[in-house]
């Protein structure tokens, strides 16, 4: 009796599924509407936008979307610093030069900077997404994990159609709502984007001005130091305790100098006081950065080291600089996250604490390889190398 009541609930459940999500989906667009009409958002505009957004599927899947293998530095870097994305930022770099140069004065942002940043979010405007940011902010803005993030994204890309700055049916962008030559989030457009051009409208899909003009606002606004580059690739001296590394364990330039740090050519870094991290982005047989400031300001626009450490490098290509000195080794390890469980169980296990084992590789997880390495007498540059994953008897892909 009792199961059968169980069934017959199941049924009816499941039948208006389809239904039943729509309305759930109307009724959340709905709380979004009165409460960016209560945040001061014009009715009507609140109406037009929100009466015709629709839920994307594709965007909770891309959204949702996992990647089965952990990114090494070389597979990161690669494919963003090209040799065409080199050679067309140089090109951008005259073609716009007083452009450019009118945003440092403005900004105190470097011109190869912006080119950088511009060619890594949409490769120099050629892609900057097809996805209606309304409805991909809306379709977020009703997901349960990050839904009052996206809400107030969604009021802040209603706030912008407003202001006229693009009709919303043209307010296309990535699937999670980035928008325009730079990728700039809604709310970061309110904030900081600007007229580059003069011709009153914030325009960051059609005017290279505006856009390069808001980029540099935005990393002032984020404390962008004028004196200074992002950081640099530097050498390590023989015998060098790598358990430095790590972007907080800061000290100043003329600490390391003492340590005996040099840049590629050999010559003592900088005597300055001026605070610096070691990254170790492919640990120690791959390059060493110093990384400055400036780095954490690049980091405040995207928090990836990998992102940062690509702008920067691209920033110096575009300005004529080399190949890095040390690339990072082809052959990486691609660990797939359930080797990077396993990797933080054994840790966990042996007592090198690695956090919570998410199968990511993160902070803690490097501290963890870190102590371990150190206590096994390897190079304790808190990568997950080939020695210490056969020790533990992990088989990365590629190393089978
Ligand atoms: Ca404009």
């Amino acid at each position: 009796m009792k199961k059968m009541f169980l069934v017959a609930t199941l049924v009816a459940a499941l039948a208006p599924m389809e239904g039943l999500a729509e309305s759930a989906f109307e009724a959340c667009i709905g709380d979004i509407r009165a409460k960016a009409v209560q945040e001061g958002v014009d009715a009507d505009v609140a109406d037009r936008v929100l009466g015709s957004v629709r839920h994307l599927d594709r965007v909770i899947e891309l959204d949702q979307r996992q990647p089965e293998f952990s990114t090494p530095f070389v597979d990161y870097l690669g494919p963003r610093v090209t040799t065409q994305r080199i050679d067309q930022g140089r090109a951008l770099l005259q073609t716009h030069r007083a452009l450019l140069e009118r945003v440092q004065a403005a900004t105190g942002v470097p011109p190869a900077y912006l080119v950088a940043f511009w060619g890594m979010e949409t490769n120099y405007g050629s892609y900057f997404g097809r996805t209606s940011v309304p409805s991909a902010l809306a379709t977020l803005a009703c997901d349960p994990r990050r839904a009052e993030y996206f809400a107030e994204e969604l009021i802040a890309a209603l706030r912008i159609i407003e202001e006229g700055a693009i009709p919303f049916e043209r307010m296309e962008g990535s699937w999670a709502g980035a928008m325009g030559h730079v990728q700039f989030m809604p709310s970061v457009f309110l904030r900081y984007a600007v007229d580059g051009d003069g011709d009153g409208k914030r325009d960051l899909w059609n005017s290279i001005p505006d856009a390069m003009m808001s980029a540099g606002n935005f990393l002032n606004a984020l404390g962008w130091d004028p004196k200074y580059r992002w950081g640099r690739e530097v050498v390590l001296p023989q015998g060098f305790d790598y358990s430095q590394a790590g972007r907080t364990a800061r000290r100043p330039l003329n600490e390391w100098r003492r340590l005996g740090v040099t840049d590629v050519h050999g010559n003592p870094v900088a005597d300055i006081d001026l605070e610096a991290a070691l990254l170790l982005p492919a640990g120690h047989l791959g390059p060493a950065f110093l990384v400055y400031p400036n780095f954490n300001v690049i980091m405040g626009w995207n928090r990836s080291e990998f992102f940062a450490l690509a702008v920067g490098h691209l920033a110096d290509r575009i300005s004529g600089a080399g190949r890095l000195y040390r690339p990072p080794p082809a052959d990486a390890a691609r660990l797939s996250r359930a080797q990077v469980v396993q990797l933080q169980s054994q840790l966990n296990d042996k007592g090198f604490n690695s956090g919570e084992a998410d199968g990511i590789l993160g902070p803690a997880t490097r501290n963890a390889i870190s102590q371990y390495q150190l206590a096994n007498g390897m190079i304790a540059d808190g990568f997950p190398e080939e020695t210490l994953l056969a020790r533990l008897g992990i088989a990365p892909k590629g190393h089978q």
